[in-house]
């Protein structure tokens, strides 16, 4: 019986690969891949030729996923990655572990990079119990979001992106009120990392004076 490896890729720095992600990429025989030109580049520098690498993004997920369950039934080892740290976590993989479950074949995920791990246990929140709550709703259901965690005694966990921290670091501010602590981690693992750490008035202010770039997770600490 074949098995599903999920095999998660760094978030930055190349260095941040474990000898078995390696080992696991090397043996497959089959790789699913959220966006194939990126899995292409990383196996390019580790080395690593001549695999079949299939993509499986979220625009094709749903649609993909009978089929690839019978791959992984068919091949030996089939590995799913997607373009930068965990799959299924803020990226498509959920449906396919889920569905290889169901049917009771074998299914891994090795440990490895993702970025709120990191941005969390470096923010200097506590950690011991946290929330993770992916990226902010666009529209819909944001104001919603934000009251539902307006007394959250658990440190909450956002992704965002560098064109909606400023408009999230307000509405931070309106909804939870200026004083409650934030932590912005920024471009973890690559060159300009940086972690802003204050209230979120402050850490706003600091935005605005100087708009950030690259990629973002939010801390919010618990009230
Ligand atoms: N699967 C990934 C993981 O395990 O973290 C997350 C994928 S999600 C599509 C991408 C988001 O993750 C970015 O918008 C950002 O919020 C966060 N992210 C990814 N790499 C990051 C980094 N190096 N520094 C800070 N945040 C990062």
């Amino acid at each position: 019986m074949g098995e599903l490896i999920v095999v998660p890729t760094p978030i930055g720095n190349l260095e941040d690969i474990t000898l078995r992600a390696i080992r696991m990429l090397k043996e497959a025989d089959l790789i699913y891949s959220e966006d194939t030109r990126v899995t292409k580049r990383l196996l390019n520098h580790l080395e690593i030729a001549g695999k079949q690498i299939v993509a499986f993004h979220a625009h094709n997920e749903h649609k993909q996923l009978e089929r690839c369950v019978q791959t992984v039934k068919e091949n030996t080892l089939t590995v799913l990655v997607s373009d930068a740290g965990t799959p299924a976590i803020s990226d498509p993989g959920f449906l396919l572990v889920r569905a290889c479950v169901e049917e009771n074949l074998p299914v891994s995920c090795l440990p490895g990079p993702t970025a709120f791990v990191p941005a969390l246990v470096g923010s200097g929140f506590p950690c011991d119990r946290f929330i993770y709550e992916g990226f902010l709703p666009h529209k819909k259901g944001r104001q919603t979001k934000w009251l539902s965690i307006k007394d959250e005694e658990r440190t909450v966990v956002f992704y965002e992106s560098p064109h909606r921290i400023l408009k999230a670091l307000e509405e931070c501010v309106e909804l939870l009120g200026p004083e409650r602590e934030v932590c912005v981690a920024r471009e973890i693992s690559k060159l300009f990392e940086e972690f802003k750490r204050g209230t979120a008035a402050e850490v706003l202010a600091y935005y605005k004076a100087k708009p950030p770039k690259g990629e973002i997770v939010l801390m919010i600490k618990g009230k």
